[in-house]
């Protein structure tokens, strides 16, 4: 069976594609250029972290079964990203974009290369991704912690950015492909 990865989108500016809404709806279908999509989770509404004066964030995670290595995947990642208008001369860290794709889950693989870290070091602290990605996987394992997905959402804290509220489902689930 080719592996499992699991993938966290997040926009909050309007890309070429339109909508935050809209680019991440169009990148969830562009995704299947990288494998086969097994699961797509509503998207979310969620209060910006960090740098909080930019627009509110959308949120939404996939389960793609691909037969990429992790850095080809994140090349694919990467080049997507490009395609909805993300300039990267402009960022910095937190602040806004038109699309923020990144690989969560591979398996049970773990990774620590200079372009690539996973389990993504964040996951375990973000509402804004485990409550998407526990939508549609919520048994996968992180290889590290040794939790499921279902478990670390449990176990954030109902406070600031990783209040209940603070992430808010704004679509129905957009089905099984
Ligand atoms: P965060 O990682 O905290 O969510 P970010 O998504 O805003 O921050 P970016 O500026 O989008 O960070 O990415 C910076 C670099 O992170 C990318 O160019 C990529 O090489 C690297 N990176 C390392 N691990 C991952 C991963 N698991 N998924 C996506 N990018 C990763
Ligand atoms: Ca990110
Ligand atoms: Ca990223």
């Amino acid at each position: 069976m080719s592996p499992l990865a699991a993938i966290a989108l997040g926009a909050n500016l309007p890309s070429p594609a339109g909508p935050p809404e809209q680019t991440l709806s169009a990148a969830m279908a562009e995704l299947a250029g990288a494998g086969t999509i097994l699961a797509r989770s509503s998207l979310y509404r969620t209060e910006p972290v960090g740098y909080a004066d930019q627009p509110p964030f959308v949120n939404a995670a996939v389960a793609l079964s691909t037969t990429l290595d992790p850095e080809a995947l994140l090349d694919f990642l990467l080049a997507t990203e490009r395609h909805y208008g993300r300039d990267r001369t402009r960022d910095f860290p937190n602040h806004p974009r038109t699309l923020d794709l990144d690989l969560l889950l591979m398996d049970n693989l773990v990774l620590d290369s200079p372009r690539l870290t996973v389990p993504h070091p964040a996951l375990a602290g973000r509402r804004f991704v485990l409550a998407p990605l526990c939508e549609i996987a919520p048994h996968l394992r992180h290889p590290i912690l040794g939790k499921t997905v279902a478990e670390l959402l449990a176990a954030l804290p109902d406070e600031g950015s990783n209040r209940c509220g603070a992430v808010q489902k704004l679509s129905p689930p957009q089905g099984r492909h």
